[in-house]
């Protein structure tokens, strides 16, 4: 188990994390999602002993992570470390960056294993391409290789797909956190994208203001937002009567005492946003049709 207790930390004179607490189980799938600029690298890079702490303990299990003051070399063997930037040794191909990280004695096992985490990131074709020549998201997926290689206990992933298309994003991120969750790696991810949380993660963190804002399961934060930023992280909401209602929570009816006018409507693929005037103030609500501009009609909310 991870256990964070009571983290606080500064750069330099900028304090950017105060008091934070919480746990991962083994093999659990934790999101941290916040604003740019909320801390959640900060927060991997602790977790990873890059920094020493102002205040505050972390621990895997009995080892104390610590920071450089206490500890010359950087990183511990059950720990690996996915960072935005991610440093691959560009003139060797993609099958060696990755083998690298093996061990050269059982040269099959070596062999087998690099072609099972090429499976995983879908990079078969490019084993025997040189790094350098590769984009941005498929060094992404080098990276991702590389740190499975060595089967951490736990990993730590910043943002992980945010440079890999959408043609290949879906099925990568179902790859990755299968394979985690097959091998029982823990797994940390911070993150400002929902479908890097919604279906994979345990429990989620969101980080604001220097402080934990909310934990929990991924259903509890959806179904019942605190704030509007927690809305905003899950999609288009509104704010009617001081409650938060997502834009698929509202429909038209015959008749209500919400009567808005059509602004807008936005194609969405399975539906339309429809954006629209309700007392002077924005309001968004999904429909399965266009609906035409200056339209006048009348929305329901669906919440219970
Ligand atoms: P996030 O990953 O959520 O976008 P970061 O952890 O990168 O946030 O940054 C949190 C805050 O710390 C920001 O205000 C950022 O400017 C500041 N910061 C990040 N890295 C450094 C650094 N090496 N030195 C000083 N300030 C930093
Ligand atoms: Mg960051």
């Amino acid at each position: 188990m991870l256990n964070v207790q009571n983290l606080t930390f500064s750069y330099k004179n900028t304090p950017v994390l105060k008091d934070i607490s919480f746990k991962v189980e083994t093999g659990e799938n934790l999101a941290i999602i916040g604003e740019s600029g909320s801390g959640k690298s900060t927060l991997l890079n602790l977790i990873y002993g890059e920094f020493d702490l102002n205040q505050g303990h972390i621990f895997w299990k009995d080892t104390e992570i610590l920071g450089p003051k206490y500890n010359l070399v950087i990183g511990y063997e059950f720990m690996k470390y996915v960072h935005q930037e991610f440093d691959l040794m560009p003139y060797i191909t993609v099958a060696e960056n990755i083998a690298k990280h093996l061990s050269r004695f059982y040269p099959e096992e070596r062999e087998e294993r690099t072609g099972e985490l090429l499976n995983v990131v879908e990079l078969k074709a490019f084993a025997n391409v040189k790094v350098k020549t590769l984009s941005g998201g498929q060094k992404q997926r080098v990276a991702l290789a590389r740190a499975l290689a060595k089967q951490p206990e736990i990993i730590l992933l910043d943002e992980p797909f945010s440079h890999i298309d959408n043609f290949k994003k879906q099925s990568l991120r179902r790859n990755v956190f299968k394979y985690l969750k097959d091998k029982n790696i823990t797994c940390i991810v911070a993150t400002h994208d929902k479908e890097d949380v919604l279906g994979f993660a345990d429990n989620m963190i969101v980080l604001e203001d220097k402080k934990i804002l909310e934990q929990g399961k991924p259903e509890q934060l959806y179904n019942n937002p605190k704030t509007p930023l927690i809305a905003s992280f899950f999609g288009e909401f509104n704010v009617i009567d001081d409650r938060i209602i997502y834009a698929n929570e509202l429909k038209v009816v015959e008749k209500s005492n919400l009567k808005v006018t059509v602004i807008t409507s936005y194609f969405k693929g399975s539906h339309y946003l429809i954006e629209a005037n309700l007392n002077g103030d924005k309001v968004f609500f999904e429909h399965n049709t266009l609906i035409e501009k200056n339209s006048n009609l009348y929305l329901s909310i669906t919440k219970p």
